[in-house]
This record gives structure tokens, sequence and C-alpha cells, in this order.
């Protein structure tokens, strides 16, 4: 994916380099011709060939600038793609016992999200387990839990089998990864403010208020056109949160 992107940052570095070549020389050809003006004694035209040189200077100034931030940007850009794939990152990790089809929708689906939220230092692993859970209250399955999250300890995502059948719906088991991440971002990166004024404002009636979350986290990162137009503020409330 960000090959192109990558691609395009060279280019214009490339093309802004080029141009500010070029009026390096210009500029140091009016001061040449500016000196050589004062010590021919026509100070006016030294002085008109020293202002253009100072013009010339600070567009060339302005465009090395440019070109600093356009390695910043290409830095950034080469650091999330191998952030993506390192080590410390699930996508790299052991997605155990996993059939290939749920292995490549889980890589999908982490690949969509910030990759600080899916680092290997908050989340120990995604594994697969053939059970078909229920949750006992609602009867709804558990395609995904969050398990064993012990004080300071890391939790991992298990997947579940789909239906009692066994598979179903893959955009369903990428909702419910993303959502489980969403537990984590919940506890892991907001503030108690910003987790205060989620449950005041949008408390779901039955659930609780990380698992609401949780839930339009997921929504955020997978369906965001969908979110903008059926829940504007809560997408609103995720843009503000920068996370
Ligand atoms: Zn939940």
């Amino acid at each position: 994916m960000p090959d192109a992107e990558i691609q395009e940052i060279l280019t214009e570095i490339a093309a802004k380099k080029a141009k500010a070549n070029e009026l390096a020389l210009e500029f140091r050809r009016l001061y040449r011709e500016s000196q050589k003006a004062w010590a021919d004694e026509d100070k006016e035209l030294a002085k008109q060939l020293s202002e253009e040189g100072h013009e010339t200077q600070a567009k060339c100034e302005a465009l090395n600038e440019e070109v600093k931030g356009l390695y910043r940007d290409l830095k950034e850009l080469n650091a999330k793609r191998r952030g993506l794939f390192s080590q410390d990152n699930l996508p790299s990790m052991a997605l155990r016992g996993m059939p290939s089809t749920f292995q490549e929708a889980v890589i999908e689906t982490l690949k969509l999200l910030p990759s600080h939220h899916i680092s290997a230092k908050l989340i120990e692993r995604v594994s697969y387990s053939d059970r078909y859970v229920v949750n006992p209250q609602t009867k709804i399955p558990k395609q995904a839990e969050l398990v064993s999250w012990k004080i300071g300890g890391k939790p991992y995502i298990r997947i579940n089998r789909q239906t009692r059948e066994g598979f179903t719906e893959i955009e369903d088991l990428k909702i419910a990864v993303a959502h489980e991440i969403g537990h984590v971002v919940y506890r892991k990166f907001l503030t108690d403010g910003q987790r205060a004024e989620w449950e005041a404002s949008f408390k779901h009636k039955k659930g609780d208020s990380e698992d609401s979350f949780a839930q339009c986290y997921a929504l955020y990162y997978l369906r965001k056109e969908w979110l903008a137009e059926e829940h504007v503020m809560v997408k609103q409330f995720f843009d503000q949160l920068n996370l």
C-alpha cells in the first residue's frame, strides 16, 4: 500500500531539491554580480542585485525546509510499514491453529488499526479455539474474547468457533477482532476524562460503556462511512480522541 505513496514523496523531494539547487546557483551569481557592481562603484545596481540575491536565497531556504519536512514524512511512513510486520506487532505473531481464512481476515483487520494499538507490548497474541462459546445471558455466540487480563499482565485475543456448524461471516469476525482491540484501547489509551466523557455521552442502554466503546471503535476503523452517516456524534468523538 505505501509504496505508491513513498514513490510520490521521493519524486516530490527530487523535484524540490533540483529547484533549490537552481535557486542556490542563482543567488550566488547575484551576490557575485552585486560585489562586482560594488567594486565598479555602481551602488544602485549593487543594492538591487543584492536584494534580488536575498529574495532568491529565501526562496531556496524555504524549499529546503519543505524537503526536510518531506524526509520526515518519509521516515514516518517507512516506520509505519516496518512496524506493521515487526516483531512487536500482532500480525507477525503466531496465529495459532487458526484456519487460513481466519488468519487472512485477522491480519487484514489489524492492518486497518493504528499500529500502536496492536503492539505486542499490549496484547500477547491472537489465537483460535475450536470451541463454540455462547453468552449465557444473551445467547449470542462469542466470536472473539479478550482472555486473562490480569493486573499488569497482557491479555490475548481468542477467536472462537463462529457457529455451531463451524464458520460464518468473515466480516463479522473482523468486527469481533477489532472490538476486542477496542477494549484494550479503552483501558490503555483513554484518559480518565475521556472515559468519563464517553460514559456520559454514549453509554448504551443495556451494555456497559467499555463494551459500547469497543464496538464503536471497531465500527470507526472498519465502517467509518456508515458510522459517519448513522452515528455522526460517535464518529466525531473518535475523530477528536486522536487515538
Ligand atoms: Zn466486548
